[in-house]
């Protein structure tokens, strides 16, 4: 991901060309509000101490405050925080979360470290962070290899360090527990974030149907992912009728031309260990029902949806001319190579963006942070439907912007925009408002 914060500025250089942005407010969106740099030292199991290098990058809190994960990777670097954040307050922004956006990591191979090791980083990691975090300060979340364990023992340090401090009294401690999402639902998380984005992703893809005139028993999806976020969303599309023919995992896909089950599916790779050869139609899995396709086949198919779920950069000018969808929901972040957007457009591919396709997680996240704050639990059912209301009124906005874009006083309003450029430029919009 080198070099990955000059094009998080590149694209907002691009976007301004469609807005009315003064320098001065510019030039604040271009900069961070707060990079924040801590070398951790944590003894390891054999005695030794050992440093790791540490990141918290807070990109804008004119919406509201600092919103976004922690991940615990070997290619975590300040580059990659600044760049991440940035698209952060973009995300936040699009779908109308009262956030700015943040994110943070550890340089670490986490496969390396023992569990202990690992709560052991965690703590050190908030001691080193808290005075910048708080519930109305900056709220972290799990992000690569980080999860809700992890948010366990992050929020069981952060209130010990707050309670040191100040002498949090007991009744204040829950509040406190909104500082960080993403945890155990026993521990103050909330119920959903499993599916969330997988059923954000689903949402979008309702309507994005009904826009293109699509009844769901006539259009076929492929999702190249089988994990979190590519299941739920293949699970619910297949439950409302769209008909699922292709899937995949690191090791390979299946395509099959009647329509998978998504469930079976799972089972399937659950007891193989991947998802090749798992051809399941109805309640069996049968050999003869489907053909192996590799990942970068299922990109290429004649489908109607296309639904990168796994990693970023895997439609490139390379293999853009011979996608075939008739759209793209990028679940995945970061799926589309800029220069294969380009490619993509001319052919009239309609590419619904990461920020608001994925959202639906960060969404729940919010959720999360507001139960805690007012001392509520809500039921799966609450969420769900608030989960709707949300990503049904990003949608909407974007779509409007995307078909429509003279009557919202683009700067280049004459030109058309594609519905990445329709997403940014309100995001960016609304940030300025605020600014
Ligand atoms: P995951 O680890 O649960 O699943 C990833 C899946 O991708 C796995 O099935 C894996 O086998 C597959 N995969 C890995 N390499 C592949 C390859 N070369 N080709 C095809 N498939 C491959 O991760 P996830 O949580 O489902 O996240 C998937 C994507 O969605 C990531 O880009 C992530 O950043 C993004 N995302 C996730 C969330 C969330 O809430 N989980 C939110 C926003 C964005």
């Amino acid at each position: 991901m080198a070099g990955v914060y000059k094009n998080a500025l590149r694209q907002l250089e691009i976007v301004r060309q469609y807005l009315d942005i003064e320098d001065r407010v510019f030039k604040r969106l271009k900069k961070h509000d707060r990079v924040i740099v801590k070398d951790l030292k944590v003894k390891m199991d054999n005695g030794s101490k050992k440093t790791f290098k540490a990141y918290r990058a807070q990109h804008n809190n004119a919406r509201g405050p600092y919103k976004g994960g922690i991940r615990f990777h070997p290619q975590v670097s300040e580059d990659e925080v600044k760049a991440l954040s940035m698209w952060m307050t973009w995300k936040c922004s699009v779908v109308g979360l009262p956030y700015g956006g943040s994110k943070g990591g550890v340089t670490v191979d986490p496969k390396k470290l023992s569990e202990g090791e690992l709560e052991k980083l965690s703590r050190a990691y908030v001691r080193a962070m808290a005075p910048y975090f708080g519930p109305q300060k900056d709220v972290p979340a799990p992000d690569v290899n980080t999860n809700a364990q992890v948010m366990s023992w992050m929020i069981d340090e952060y209130i010990k360090v707050r309670s040191k401090e100040s002498g949090v009294r007991s009744q204040d401690q829950d509040k406190l527990r909104a500082t960080f999402t993403g945890k155990p639902v026993e521990e103050g998380g909330s119920l959903g974030r499993t599916e969330a984005t997988g059923m954000g992703g689903f949402y979008v893809l309702e309507q994005l149907a009904k826009k293109l005139g699509l009844k769901p028993e006539e259009t076929t999806v492929a999702v190249q992912g089988f994990g979190n976020v590519g299941y739920w969303f293949a699970y619910l599309a297949q439950r409302a009728g769209f008909k699922v023919i292709a899937a995949s995992d690191s090791k390979g896909g299946v395509w099959v031309p009647e329509g998978l089950n998504p469930e079976k599916t799972l089972e399937c790779k659950r007891e193989k260990g991947e998802i090749a050869g798992c051809y399941c139609v109805g309640s069996v899995c049968d050999l003869k029902k489907g053909r192996p396709i590799s990942n970068e086949k299922l990109l290429e198919l004649d489908v109607d949806i296309l639904v990168p779920a796994a990693l970023e950069g895997v439609i490139t000018k390379k293999n853009a001319g011979k996608i075939k969808a008739k759209a793209i929901i990028e679940m995945a972040n970061g799926p589309v190579t800029p220069e294969a957007d380009k490619i993509l457009a001319k052919k009239g591919i309609v590419s619904v963006p990461d920020i608001l396709a994925n959202a639906g997680g960060v969404t729940v996240s919010y959720f999360e942070w507001e139960q805690n704050l007012k001392g509520e639990k809500w039921s799966k059912k609450k969420v769900f439907g608030e989960l709707k209301k949300v990503m049904g009124k990003a949608f909407e906005s974007v779509w409007q912007r995307y078909d429509d874009p003279p009557s919202l006083k683009l700067r280049r309003g004459e030109a058309k925009v594609d519905m990445r450029m329709a997403a940014y430029t309100l995001a960016v919009e609304r940030v300025v408002e605020s600014v």
